[in-house]
């Protein structure tokens, strides 16, 4: 028995070594994939609760590895943040997203969407952020109040020093600030207090909840959660946006409780940039 524990032990570690193996490889692979065009941005839709406009879209990172096929960011965004390798994806990621958003119509409305865009921990401490932003607006025309960088709590953790002042500046040339996965992380909110936040993204965990039944006490928290997430916001003058909207019915208690835009699969999944561009469109003709 004991020699078959044993056993188990090193099939474990084998698994684990060879799981480090590929983990390793696939983070190796990163900057000639960059060189090769393999990564591409998909496209989803944050929407006004008020008039249903488009009012946002999210460039979120995909991978066409020609091995493994395509890969979710949940697959290599870790990964490249350990290594450093965040630092030109997270580069090649805002630059991209851009120039994308440069080419969206207004139509009939005040200005065509903003585009948001994830930041990782490490590009937000980076010396330099405020450059290479700058950068980027000046080659892709972009003007800076439709570009709008997406930082976690956990990044906003050190409110002194280099990432305050990189944010005030990018704030002030009118840059939005979105606190993404809003009130899964650190309970500490004094980085809001500090900060030239401009928006609350809620992750979709609260809103599973609304997809209950009212009388059930759980959804009933999930309710006061939420509605208190969007008092505080509003209190803060920060407009909040809730992610991973499924059904109209969470989409009506959203509304009802006050809520600016939703993310989810109920207003439009990720994909191309011509989904984007189709439904600019039709808000036109309509
Ligand atoms: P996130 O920023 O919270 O992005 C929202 C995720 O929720 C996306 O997953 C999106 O496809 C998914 N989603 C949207 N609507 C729904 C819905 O109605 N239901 C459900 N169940 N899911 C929905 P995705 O694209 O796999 O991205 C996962 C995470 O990867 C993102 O979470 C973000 O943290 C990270 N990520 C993506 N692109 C980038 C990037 O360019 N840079 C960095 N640093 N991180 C990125
Ligand atoms: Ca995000
Ligand atoms: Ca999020």
């Amino acid at each position: 028995a004991k020699a078959a524990g044993g056993a188990r032990w090193e099939l474990f570690d084998a698994d684990r070594n060879q799981q480090e193996l590929a983990r390793y490889a696939l983070s190796a692979a990163i900057p000639t994939a960059l060189e090769r065009g393999e990564f591409y941005l998909d496209y989803q839709p944050l929407t006004s609760l008020r008039d249903g406009t488009m009012v946002g879209v999210e460039a979120l990172v995909r991978w066409r590895h020609p091995e493994l096929g395509e890969l979710r960011p949940d697959r290599f965004i870790g990964l490249a943040e350990e290594t450093g390798l965040i630092v030109p994806l997270g580069g090649w990621v805002l630059a991209d997203a851009a120039r994308e958003a440069e080419n969206w119509p207004a139509g009939g409305r005040p200005a065509a969407p903003f585009v948001s865009v994830n930041l990782a921990v490490r590009q937000v401490h980076r010396p330099g952020l405020v450059r290479q932003v700058l950068q980027v607006l000046e080659r892709t025309g972009l003007p800076p109040e439709r570009l709008q960088l997406e930082i976690t709590e956990s990044a906003m953790m050190s409110t002194t020093g280099e990432p305050v002042h990189a944010l005030r500046a990018l704030a002030d040339m009118g840059v939005r600030i979105a606190i993404d996965d809003f009130g899964t992380g650190y309970s500490n909110l004094a980085y809001l207090r500090d900060l030239p936040v401009t928006e609350l993204k809620i992750a979709g965990n609260f809103v599973a909840g609304l997809r209950g039944c009212p009388s059930d006490p759980k959804t009933r928290t999930d309710e006061r959660i939420l509605a208190s997430l969007v008092s505080l916001a509003h209190a803060l003058d920060l407009t909040v946006t809730v992610e991973g909207v499924e059904t109209a019915a969470q989409a009506d208690r959203l509304r009802a409780i006050g809520c600016d835009a939703a993310q989810g699969w109920h207003f439009g999944r990720p994909g191309p940039t011509g989904q984007i561009l189709d439904r600019l469109d039709r808000e036109r003709q309509a």
